[in-house]
């Protein structure tokens, strides 16, 4: 007779620690990618730069209290219930950078449709009322405590194991809609991410069929997204354009993959023949383990870039806290978007002088962060530029998806 295997808590845990290093939270084996000290410096340097300079750019000091706080700009409110709401006029905005919760390995399936009484975000500035000490002159990250950061790793361990993570249950299409509502923005793209697990790894799928489900169908803009090292890649991405999917979203830290491997340049090959553009997590958020940064330097995006000019490459967070040496890819490279997510306001206004509002997309990172709070930068610093505005909350998007359109070739 064969003993069935007991598994407690301990045992799914220990279980899922392999599979658990892809997701960020473990220390894994090293990327056999250079990371020099020069790279480390880059990152101390990132970090002690902005300490020092935030409050002191033109709009002085940003400081709130918790994301609720945000509703002391003229731009928000609160509504009865405590959320916030804009309460002014925006033009036609979209959110390029938002998930759906996440449930992977041995996780059960989040019910995408239930509406909740608050969305607990990964990293949650309103945990508590009053709540954190929120900076918007500062890379996002930054305003959290060693112990948030702890509880945004213990949320992505809950996401692969048997009883789900918690804060995930929140992350569900009705909430992020309810948010979309009180910001007013017509539609928010939807990220997948193929991380590369032996089983239970069918983000794309889930959303997308919690998309197609939804009443509010036409509010979301699938991405989807492939593994480099999955061998049925080719065949999962062609039947996720005929669905639908709008995109390819690929993680080179989560998915451990360098954007210059050869297998994932087939992939943007792909995307030109589809007409997708690639939105990549680009750059280091200072936040995951060292052992996964040197996927995200921005040396190895550019290979893909200059190897498939007529492919519209998204960067992530302008490059997170490598966002210099975004910004000089995108000065150099015209199929180079930088899609803000996370930047502080003053870094934000740099970047437009920089590289003109026109190639700036407007991103969230919702469930990490709720949109109010890219949103309350974009409007502080757009102030007076209705143009500049109207780009990065939306046209540019619609420009950037038609440039990318242009590629597909008649099969
Ligand atoms: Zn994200």
């Amino acid at each position: 007779m064969i003993r069935e295997p007991r598994l407690d808590r301990r045992g799914f845990a220990k279980l899922a620690f392999g599979s658990l290093a892809s997701l960020w939270a473990a220390p894994g084996c090293g990327s056999g990618l250079e990371y020099t000290e020069a790279d480390r410096a880059a990152l101390d340097r990132q970090r002690r730069d902005e300490t020092e300079r935030a409050g002191k750019g033109p709009l002085g000091r940003l400081r709130y209290s918790g994301y609720r706080g945000l509703a002391e700009l003229p731009y928000f409110e609160l509504a009865p219930d405590r959320t916030l709401r804009l309460a002014i006029d925006i033009p036609p905005a979209i959110d390029l950078h938002t998930h759906f919760g996440i449930a992977l390995l041995l996780a059960p399936a989040i019910d995408l449709a239930a509406r909740t009484a608050r969305t607990q975000y990964y990293l949650d500035c309103d945990r508590e009322d009053p709540g954190c000490d929120f900076d918007l002159d500062v890379y996002q990250n930054a305003n959290f405590s060693d112990a948030a950061l702890a509880e945004l790793t213990a949320q992505m361990r809950d996401q692969l194991l048997p009883w789900g993570g918690s804060a995930a249950r929140t992350h569900t299409l009705a909430n992020l809609l309810a948010e979309l509502d009180a910001m007013r923005f017509q539609s928010a793209a939807v990220l997948g991410m193929a991380i590369g697990l032996p089983f239970g790894d069918h983000l794309t799928e889930q959303w997308m069929d919690a998309i197609e489900r939804s009443p509010a169908a036409d509010r979301f803009v699938p991405f989807a997204s492939v593994h480099p090292r999955d061998a049925g890649w080719r065949a999962k991405l062609a039947a996720f354009a005929a669905r639908g999917a709008r995109g390819v979203k690929l993680h080179p830290e989560m998915m451990r993959f360098a954007p210059d491997d050869p297998e994932a340049m087939q992939i943007y090959a792909e995307c030109e023949r589809l007409g997708l553009p690639v939105i990549f997590h680009g750059g280091r958020s200072g936040i995951e383990p060292e052992s996964i940064r040197p996927y995200a330097l921005i040396r190895h995006y550019v290979p893909a870039i200059t190897a498939y000019p007529r492919v519209q490459f998204l960067l992530g967070h302008a490059g997170a806290r490598d966002v210099d040496d975004a910004l000089a890819a995108a000065q150099q490279y015209p199929n180079v978007w930088l899609e803000i997510a996370c930047q502080g306001a003053t870094q934000l206004a740099g970047l437009m002088s920089a590289v003109g509002a026109e190639r700036l997309l407007f991103g969230s990172d919702w469930p990490f962060y709720p949109l109010a709070a890219t949103l309350a930068k974009v409007l502080l610093v757009t102030e007076g530029k209705p143009e500049a505005r109207a780009a990065i909350l939306g046209g540019n998007a619609e420009r950037m998806f038609a440039t990318a359109a242009a590629t597909r070739s008649a099969t």
